[in-house]
């Protein structure tokens, strides 16, 4: 069986035909943490073929959803990645060991192959830190509540930054704290003395 997004050469004429795919996300191995993924991956492709070389130009898309950095709201995101490819035939004694270079890979004169290339395309468009907005308000640090939905009381019970108060309340010692510490009391030693 054929992998997914895996092309006989001789499905392509001379010249320009365009080719349009719905993938199973799954099937790509599209996978990153705290990413899930929501459909399929569409692919539209514009193939140009001379000869045994085929340019590729063409576009994925795919839908995933991600918890936003700040507030952990799910963000859904539409994930568009530019195709760029060059299939061409291996020759002989080229490039021996090696790969080929970025933007080409090499086909055995019967098929190709682009679910590497779609998929890596597709993973270097999830944002790392994504935010539901660029003006995500994130979760209060001292209730938890989310900032977006609601104002929590916290900023107006508090007088100022809760921190400096803090550190209010440990600058200023109340008068005769020094002399609350606890005086060693006195050892006293028991004896056991006869009563006689
Ligand atoms: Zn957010
Ligand atoms: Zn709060």
């Amino acid at each position: 069986m054929q992998g997914p997004l895996t092309y006989a050469l001789r499905e392509f004429a001379e010249g320009v035909s365009t080719r349009r795919e719905e993938v199973v996300a799954r099937e790509l191995d599209i996978l990153a943490d705290g990413v899930e993924v929501l459909g399929p991956v569409c692919v539209t492709l514009e193939v140009a073929r001379a000869g045994e070389e085929f340019r590729i130009r063409g576009e994925a898309e795919l839908t995933v959803r991600q918890p936003c950095v700040s507030c952990l709201d799910p963000v859904e995101l539409n994930l568009r990645a530019a195709i760029t490819v060059l299939a061409r035939m291996l020759k002989a004694r080229e490039n021996e060991g090696e790969g080929p270079p970025d933007g080409v890979l090499y086909h055995d004169g019967e098929r190709f192959s682009l679910a590497d290339e779609v998929r890596q395309s597709l993973l270097v468009e999830i944002p790392p830190h994504p935010l539901c907005a660029a003006d995500c308000r994130g979760l209060c640090p001292r209730c938890g509540a989310n900032r977006n939905r609601a104002a929590c009381t916290c900023d107006a019970s508090a007088a100022g930054d809760p921190r400096w108060a803090q550190l209010r309340s440990l600058a200023e010692v109340p008068e005769g704290a020094a002399e609350d510490r606890k005086q060693q009391p006195d050892r006293q030693t028991e004896r056991n003395e006869p009563t006689g």
